[in-house]
């Protein structure tokens, strides 16, 4: 079994939200998809440990935020790589309720999915939660969908020759070595700086300032190894 052919899966990727009584939480979530259209309804595989699986057991109700393709990598950390038991994920974050009061991110979303459960499987580590769609709309048409895989790949600093954030890279005789975060797998590429915190492309990571951190997971540069 070559599990390589589950990365020749196309994705995008989402914000997950829900609530419980008064609380809302959200996650970043790949696998999200349509399952029929009429009725229209929509699936999500939700991880059982995350607070927003426990959310939508209880209010049976979620709602998919599609975020585009310029959304930064500190927002696409923010939902997924922290705990909402640990942070108000919503706190500095611009959302409105929707038709079924679970929120619905207003930043980097270009269209959202409301759904109330109808349906799910137990899947061993997650549930599928089959929702039949309440509301739906479009809030930015200027903004393509993100990919996973366009996440994938400018998570790992890369960018093609014809990209115009292409850098080249610099001679063999000056190696500048990238650092990979074991908190959330987010390489440091020196070339690439790290231009959403104002680090510019060639900065070593040893010249970081000392109170730099993780853009993805906010992990600090001791979680931080060098690649070998
Ligand atoms: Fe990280």
């Amino acid at each position: 079994m070559d599990k390589a052919a589950f990365y020749r899966l196309s994705y995008g990727l989402y914000v997950v939200t829900s609530r419980k009584d008064d609380q809302i939480n959200g996650q970043i979530a790949n696998t999200a998809s349509q399952v029929t259209s009429e009725p229209p309804t929509v699936a999500v595989s939700i991880n059982k440990q995350n607070l927003t699986h426990e959310y939508i057991e209880a209010s049976r109700k979620f709602t998919v935020s599609i975020i585009g393709k310029s959304t930064p990598m500190q927002f696409i950390g923010h939902f997924g790589f922290k705990c909402g038991r640990d942070i108000d994920k919503f706190a500095n974050i611009r959302f409105k309720l929707g038709e079924t009061g679970v929120p619905i991110v207003l930043d980097h979303t270009i269209a959202y999915i409301e759904a109330e459960v109808v349906n799910q499987l137990d899947c061993g580590t997650h549930t599928i939660f089959v929702g039949r769609v309440r509301d739906c709309g479009v809030l930015d048409s200027s903004d393509e969908p993100m990919t996973y895989a366009y996440y994938q790949e400018v998570k790992r600093g890369k960018a093609p020759k014809t990209a115009p954030t292409y850098q080249e890279a610099p001679k063999k005789a000056e190696k500048v070595d990238k650092y990979t975060c074991s908190v959330c797998g987010y390489i440091y590429d020196p070339e690439k700086g790290d231009p959403d915190s104002g680090i510019r492309s060639g900065t070593k990571f040893e010249d970081l300032p000392a109170d730099w951190t993780c853009p993805v997971c906010g992990a600090d540069k001791s979680k931080f190894e060098k690649e070998g």
